[in-house]
């Protein structure tokens, strides 16, 4: 195997996605929803499907193309005026190559159209935005064009795991720092976690070419203050580092709290990848269709990942998710928007599970966003010993809970690095967007836990 892949074969969603495949396990491990998509998109992608264009490669002009350039050859054009055409043709192409592999154009459009609103700046549909294979093919784009071998990359812990390789494989090395609890605290909330300014201060150095952040983050549920934010831009700016910001849960954020983009500060625009994803916008984490937006010149080497390694998206999910944002971009800031309504009902959804695990004697971490809560097991006081000593309290913990209990979660310690485990291995994940009757089919496990 190629060294860039060493060490890196283990992966949770692998080991523990396997365990909960089981039709009688309660399923809150991995992050998906059970519950449905808004109709609309379901039926925009059957209608954009039954349009015979529409599943072929996008763009429809390319054979347009193609055709243009077989009449200039038949034409036999003098010597001249031929070679004034073969200009003509190459600008051709390389317009037709801005849309191919930027993303549809449909698509590319209403994400300008909304993000235009959202970053209160006008985006460029065709050079600012790149739209990929999920939230992850953003962050691996991102990665592999602007991390070089030997980069430092600043990564927060807890972190959606698949930061940490993603960087490695670049030939960068990852720099972890974990959020802090605030000390004397009891009952908690994801804002109790906060990054020490000077400990993260001491992270940046000459070598350092970026920092991760992700906020709504996954799997703690913080959401960054505007002034944390200020914090790690004015770093960003210091030590003139580029910034990778996942926000693909940026919607989903709770009463008394406010999404902000890192990208929206002052100097922040010339130096933030912001990754977002239809997965997380729409409840269909499987049509895997994702974004990144940024200036110009770093979205250019994002394009040139692209179109060398997957080149386009799939035609008929780039249109229904274009006709999905173009339909609550009308309705924007209004409660009947899919992006406001999701969260809305989700933020019941929270509560309810918050009390289900306050009932058996746990204590959640109460989330400010995303769809995701941190539970301490330790009251539970759960004996393992007899497991295998070599893992982690939360992963042997989620390992004997859903083949004993038939309940599912993912261990808190996949999300960050060896020396954090200690302070994490007592958490484990519960995802909460789920039908009510699931969330009761874990109440029910809860209760009966003795
Ligand atoms: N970032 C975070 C924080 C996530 O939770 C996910 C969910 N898988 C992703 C990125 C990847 O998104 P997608 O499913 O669109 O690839
Ligand atoms: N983002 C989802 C989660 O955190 C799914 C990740 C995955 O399946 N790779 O659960």
């Amino acid at each position: 195997h190629a060294k860039r892949i060493e060490g890196l074969d283990k992966n949770v969603w692998v080991a523990f996605t396997a365990l909960a495949a089981d039709p009688s396990v309660v399923n809150l491990g991995q992050g998906f929803p059970d519950i449905p998509p808004p109709s609309y998109v379901k039926e925009a992608l059957a209608k954009a499907a039954s349009v015979d264009r529409m599943n072929q490669y996008t763009r429809g002009f390319v054979c347009l193309c193609g055709s243009q350039s077989a009449e200039f050859r038949v034409l036999k054009l003098p010597y001249h005026l031929n070679e004034y055409c073969i200009i003509m043709v190459f600008l051709f192409f390389h317009l037709c190559s801005v849309f191919i592999e930027k993303g549809h154009p449909s698509l590319v459009k209403a994400l300008s159209q909304v993000y235009g609103k959202a970053y209160g700046r006008q985006i460029d549909p065709l050079k600012e935005i790149l739209v990929t294979v999920g939230g992850y093919g953003s962050l691996f784009s991102a990665i592999q064009a602007l991390v070089e071998e030997g980069d430092e990359v600043i990564i927060i812990e807890p972190f959606f795991d698949c930061y940490v390789p993603m960087v490695r494989m670049a030939g960068g090395k990852p720099v972890l720092i974990p959020l802090r609890l605030k000390s004397g605290k009891k009952t908690i909330t994801s804002a109790d976690w906060f990054l020490d300014p000077d400990e993260l201060a001491g992270k940046f150095n000459s070598k350092t070419k970026a920092i991760i952040i992700n906020t709504p983050n996954n799997p703690i549920g913080k959401v960054f203050t505007k002034d944390e934010l200020q914090m790690i831009a004015d770093l960003c700016i210091k030590h003139d580092t580029l910034c990778f910001s996942d926000e693909v849960y940026e919607w989903l954020v709770y009463r008394g709290h406010q999404h902000v983009k890192i990208a929206t500060l002052p100097g922040m625009w010339d130096r933030t990848v912001t990754i977002g994803s239809a997965g997380k916008t729409f409840s269909v984490t499987g049509w895997k269709l994702g974004w990144s937006i940024g200036p110009e010149q770093l979205m250019k080497h994002l394009q040139t990942v692209m179109q060398n390694s997957l080149y386009t998206c799939p035609t008929p999910l780039q249109e229904a998710v274009a006709q999905g944002l173009l339909l609550n971009y009308e309705l924007m800031d209004q409660p009947e928007c899919y992006f406001t309504s999701l969260a809305d009902e989700l933020e019941g959804k929270r509560d309810r599970l918050a009390d289900i695990v306050e009932e058996a004697g746990m204590t959640p971490v109460i989330p400010e966003g995303g769809y995701f809560m941190l539970v301490d097991v330790t009251a539970l006081n759960q004996d393992l010993s007899h497991m295998d000593e070599d893992e982690a309290y939360d992963y042997k913990f989620v390992k004997w809970m859903i083949k004993e209990k038939k309940l599912a979660a993912i261990p808190v310690t996949a999300f960050v690095g060896e020396e954090s485990t200690k302070d994490f291995e007592k958490y484990i994940r519960l995802c909460f967007i789920k039908q009510d009757s699931t969330l009761d089919a874990a109440r029910s496990i809860l209760k009966s836990w003795t």
